[in-house]
């Protein structure tokens, strides 16, 4: 796979041609700082290059950004991007597959205690079960990663008093794993943030093959039983 150097010409250009508001913001970036050899998001130096895992600009070039560690951990925790060094053989993933896989052993004590989890798909098949989620979904539509499972957070009386639908969608940077969250009760900051956190690890660790795909019978529930404990998934 090819890439650009972040901050040059062509590079320019790639970004530009998938988003042009972020290309338009990091030139912006680049001419207060007084230099190419900066952090793209916040200007600051010292700053490493990075290739944006999963993420191209075309068929053929690898998306490329050149970032301080800071923005870096932060765009890895807000937008669950994940980032292998551009030179160095030994890819990132093991970093991001390892907070993900944390991720999911840590907090799924407090999702459990709110929610039972289960996942479904495709879309059409969820929507058909929650009309409520249409409404939340009618700006994606055609951004759903179609090849995720979407996850379905129920509270835990019986019936259910909320449900919450997990839905991953590429954004423009073409990352697959962005979160809208088809709610039909109010929910807290907290909560958005830890379904949302649950949701794209789940589906990270899920699209790398470190967790079984939910298409092969019931292999992912034994596992995610293994994690976590039977009572994340029954009530
Ligand atoms: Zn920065």
């Amino acid at each position: 796979m090819a890439y650009f150097t972040p901050h040059t010409l062509e590079w320019f250009k790639a970004l530009g041609a998938i988003n042009s508001l972020q290309a338009a913001a990091t030139k912006q970036i680049l001419d207060l700082a007084g230099k190419p050899d900066v952090c793209g998001n916040c200007g600051d130096a010292p700053a490493n290059d990075y290739v944006v895992v999963g993420v191209k600009f075309d068929l053929k070039t690898d998306a490329t950004i050149r970032l301080c560690s800071d923005c870096r951990d932060i765009r890895s925790k807000m937008h669950g991007e994940s980032f292998s060094h551009l030179n160095s053989k030994t890819p990132d993933l093991k970093t991001a597959a390892q907070r993900a896989e944390t991720t999911i052993k840590t907090q799924w004590k407090t999702v459990a205690k709110y929610y039972t989890v289960g996942w479904m798909g495709p879309i059409e098949v969820v929507e058909a079960q929650y009309s409520h989620i249409s409404q939340s979904i009618a700006t994606i539509k055609n951004n759903i990663s179609y090849n995720l499972p979407i996850v379905i957070f129920q509270s835990r009386e019986s019936p259910p008093k909320s449900i919450i639908t997990a839905i991953p969608y590429k954004n423009l940077d073409g990352n697959p794993y962005n979160c809208r969250l088809a709610i039909t009760s109010k929910l807290s900051q907290e909560k958005v943030r830890l379904l949302n956190d649950f949701s794209q690890a789940f589906w990270f660790l899920i699209d790398n093959e470190l967790l079984p795909s939910p298409r092969s019978g019931d292999e992912l529930e034994r596992k995610i039983i293994e994690w976590c404990g039977k009572s994340l998934i029954r009530c």
